[in-house]
């Protein structure tokens, strides 16, 4: 949990009538088919709320007499039904040296479809564990990846026994329920199950929360923003550092951080205010934490304690509203990787006796499974070279409204998330023409697939069509080019240190510095609106810019063109 006294709520939680919440609980998530949009006007009248509409249906969650008086009506409704397969008991908390020796006999029993790897080790020197489960282990697909990360916080220990129940549930339900082998099959589904073993070690007490030079690691990622993290430094901790490193290396397109001591599902911003002007995909985001809510009914029931503003409700809430945290894991996550983290906090107690540990098994696992089938669906392609048909990794790919690109993995596979709609979608990279496919139709809940091939532009400098491993800091590309009112420059930097962009003119001279000084490690895209340093708007014509970074040098060339 963010570390705040939360006694009061806490106390009227314990002392609501236990009734009450049992009643809540029994609401059934329904699907209620309609044959024409006027249909969603005739739920009020039911008594039924609408939660979300949908191609052909709505969601609601009833009780089971209201569902028998929908059917007796002559409605189509369906109970969402979950997902089957092996319901796993949990009974004691796997410490480091038994997590470690069980994630060995889980990929002895199941070595065709789960890699076990270190990402890098802690302050102690113990290894920061992460575990894949998908079919071809070994090998890079186009699949989506989704990752599950507990225990950041080493005496908030639950998710990782829900990570370690769900490695178990997909690997033994993998060769008997269809569902499951469909979601191994088309994901990559991560888990780093304990991320502070450190802490973790020294059992349930306080100081357990931070890593072993007393730093709370999730108060220590960049801020969006270039700031210092709440504790108050720009060195980034070991465990951090190897996150940092894992996640750049791998577009996660959702993930998640399991916490304990409150019951909500948090969502991008922590440092930040700005709700819809700077967070992208905040419908989206908020649609996903719903979703998590939706199916975990304590959460989705508890909403006292985190009412602040009305900005929060249905068991998720906007995590600066909540409180402000400078230098959390998930900020730092969607602003340089465009992963949408979610920081889930899951029960009151943080360390509960283990004897709980099935009841928050069965409140989390529909939900784990929700996030495993959303990370795969939206759109997804190939980008590849047109004359070659080999794949461009770290081609970007951005979708128009929303300023938040994603890009190509080394198999040149792109993955993105959307609500439903219509989209416009711009592919580049540098040294290739970019290409703008518009009216995509993309939908919340099915797969859009959508590949394209990308022409070489033989006049401009910059691409590296055969790297296929990121593994320097690097310049990406500028779009669009040639440029009217506004470009985005892309650059890419490993770990944090001195960046320089600068724009110079045909004739060398320095015309803008765009970017300079310390920069966080990650993804960054620089806007230049053609004005030199003095505002003034440059004439048309071709223009250098260059990168400096980590002692490497790298320049690529633009256009002006009004
Ligand atoms: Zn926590």
């Amino acid at each position: 949990m963010k570390n705040k006294l939360l006694f009061l709520p806490v106390l009227l939680l314990l002392l609501a009538p236990a009734g009450l919440r049992a009643q809540a609980g029994s609401l059934i998530p329904v699907k209620i088919y309609i044959s024409s949009h006027d249909d969603v006007y005739k739920f009020k009248g039911l008594g039924v709320g609408v939660e979300e509409l949908r191609n052909g249906y709505i969601e609601a969650r009833v009780f089971e007499a209201k569902y028998k008086e929908l059917q007796a009506l002559g409605w189509k409704v369906e109970k969402v039904m979950p997902v089957p397969g092996d319901e796993k008991i949990v009974t004691a908390y796997h410490n480091y040296s038994w997590l470690t020796a069980k994630l060995d006999s889980v990929h002895a029993g199941y070595p065709l479809i789960t890699r076990k790897i270190s990402i890098g080790q802690t302050v102690e020197g113990r290894e920061m564990w992460a575990f894949l489960v998908t079919d071809h282990p070994d090998s890079a697909e186009n699949e989506a990846e989704i990752r599950f990360a507990a225990t950041i916080h080493g005496n908030e220990p639950v998710g990782t026994e829900l990570c370690i129940a769900m490695i178990d549930s997909l690997t033994q339900a993998y060769g008997s329920v269809p569902e499951i082998a469909d979601l191994v099959n088309n994901r990559e589904i991560w888990f780093l199950p304990l991320y502070n073993p450190d802490g973790n070690a020294l059992g349930n007490v306080n100081n357990a929360r931070y890593n072993a030079f007393g730093i709370d690691l999730n108060r220590n990622f960049p801020v969006p923003d270039g700031s210092a993290g709440d504790d108050g430094t720009y060195d980034i901790e070991p465990e951090n550092q190897n996150f940092i490193g894992w996640t750049s290396a791998n577009h996660f397109v959702l993930g998640c951080m399991y916490h304990g001591g409150a019951l909500v599902a948090n969502y991008h911003w922590d440092y930040s205010d700005s709700l819809s002007n700077d967070l992208p995909d905040h419908h989206l985001i908020r649609e996903v934490s719903l979703g998590y809510a939706r199916l975990n009914n304590p959460m989705y029931n508890e909403t006292s304690d985190y009412n602040y503003d009305g900005q929060s409700d249905s068991g998720v809430v906007f995590g600066y509203y909540w409180y402000p945290v400078l230098g959390s894991l998930q900020d730092w996550s969607y602003h340089t990787s465009a992963a949408i983290d979610l920081t889930l906090e899951i029960g009151y107690s943080k360390w509960p006796n283990a004897s709980n540990l099935p009841n928050y098994w069965s409140d989390n696992r529909q939900s784990m499974l929700f996030l495993i089938r959303q990370a795969g669906l939206g759109i997804q392609g190939l980008v590849t070279d047109s004359a070659t048909g080999l794949p461009l990794d770290f081609a970007r790919v951005e979708v128009a409204g929303i300023d938040k690109p994603v890009y190509t993995d080394s198999i040149g596979d792109y993955h993105r998330m959307l609500l439903s709609g219509n989209y416009d979608l711009t592919f580049s990279k540098a040294g290739y023409f970019p290409k703008t496919v518009t009216g995509v139709r993309v939908n919340y809940d099915s797969l859009t697939s959508l590949d394209v091939a990308l022409a070489r532009d033989l006049g401009v400098a910059g691409g590296e069509p055969s790297e296929l491993i990121w593994q320097k800091d690097r310049l990406l590309n500028n779009v669009p080019n040639p440029f009217r009112v506004q470009t985005a420059i892309d650059y890419q930097v490993l770990s944090p240190g001195m960046v320089s962009l600068r724009i110079y003119n045909a004739a060398g001279q320095l015309v803008k510095t765009l970017d300079e000084g310390n920069q966080i490690p990650g993804t960054h895209s620089i806007k230049w609106d053609g004005r030199d340093d003095s505002g003034h708007a440059v004439s048309n014509g071709v223009y250098v810019y260059r990168l400096q970074a980590g002692g490497v040098k790298q320049t690529g060339k633009m256009i002006v063109l009004r």
